[in-house]
């Protein structure tokens, strides 16, 4: 029987949650149902949100929602496509439905610090239209939605030091060195590396976008650049830089919250 996790939503009883309104920012993260190349589960978007969110409660009073783990479909473009058995994606409708009822739902119980941590690019646009139609003809009462995009925050320094063999891009970077990295360190266990392909490839990803979507546009694996290079002692660096920013970000915004107990 392992302790309670008073950082988790699911976690803690009704009076506790209570207690915590705005006193505490909600955050929930937003994620996919993906592939991930043959190494790397399909829930790798929802998962890495989910502990970044985690890792931030620790250093700013924050409750972590249970993630949404389907998102909007994964795009060739992007690393994915729907072309890949157990990848399963919502219809920007359905993700702004969901986004929107969230942020309204918890609006309506005086909630009004709310992070809305996203993992899956494809998502942004979807999650940022649910935000604003819910705060859409809002008093001015210091309700606050901020979506983060946490592949935003890494630093072009970073990349550098961590990756001296290149970056590809993020938009190439899927299941491949960040990903891999944050997995080996978050959820090791989920983590194959002896099924990645011998050869890491650079595989172009094309810039524009085809409907229906043609096959052979992202290589047979999925991932479309180096995980090779991946290592858990980078996901460390990682996950420690990119805490610490999406914890600059949370005390930037919600300073009214910093003093209040963690958790
Ligand atoms: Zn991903
Ligand atoms: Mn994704």
């Amino acid at each position: 029987m392992s302790a309670r996790d008073l950082r988790r939503l699911d976690q803690i009883t009704w009076p506790e949650f209570r207690d915590r309104i705005n006193r505490a920012v909600l955050i929930v993260p937003f994620g996919a149902v993906e592939q991930h190349g043959y190494h790397l589960p399909l829930g790798v978007d929802g998962q890495l949100p989910f502990h970044l969110a985690l890792a931030a409660a620790d250093q700013f009073p924050a409750i972590v929602a249970p993630p949404i783990w389907f998102g909007y479909k994964s795009q060739p473009r992007s690393g994915g496509g729907g072309r890949f058995p157990g990848t399963i994606s919502l219809d920007g409708g359905t993700l702004t439905g969901i986004a929107r009822d969230l942020v309204g739902d918890l609006l309506r119980q005086g909630q009004r610090s709310i992070v809305l941590l996203n993992g899956h690019m494809e998502n942004t646009a979807f999650a940022a239209e649910g935000a604003d139609l819910a705060l859409r003809g809002r008093p001015d009462d210091g309700t606050k939605v901020v979506l983060i995009n946490w592949w935003e925050h890494v630093g072009a320094d970073v990349l550098d030091q961590l990756f001296p063999e290149g970056f590809p891009g993020w938009e190439a970077e899927h299941a491949s060195l960040t990903e891999t990295s944050l997995m080996a360190h978050f959820l090791p266990d989920l983590v194959l590396p002896d099924r990645l392909p011998a050869q890491d490839d650079y595989w172009p990803v094309p810039v524009y976008s085809v409907f229906p979507e043609p096959a052979g546009l992202v290589p047979e694996s999925g991932v479309l650049y180096q995980a090779h290079a991946a290592s858990a002692d980078k996901g460390v660096r990682l996950a420690e830089h990119i805490t610490a920013q999406i914890v600059e970000i949370l005390r930037r915004e919600f300073p009214q919250l910093a003093a209040s107990p963690a958790h």
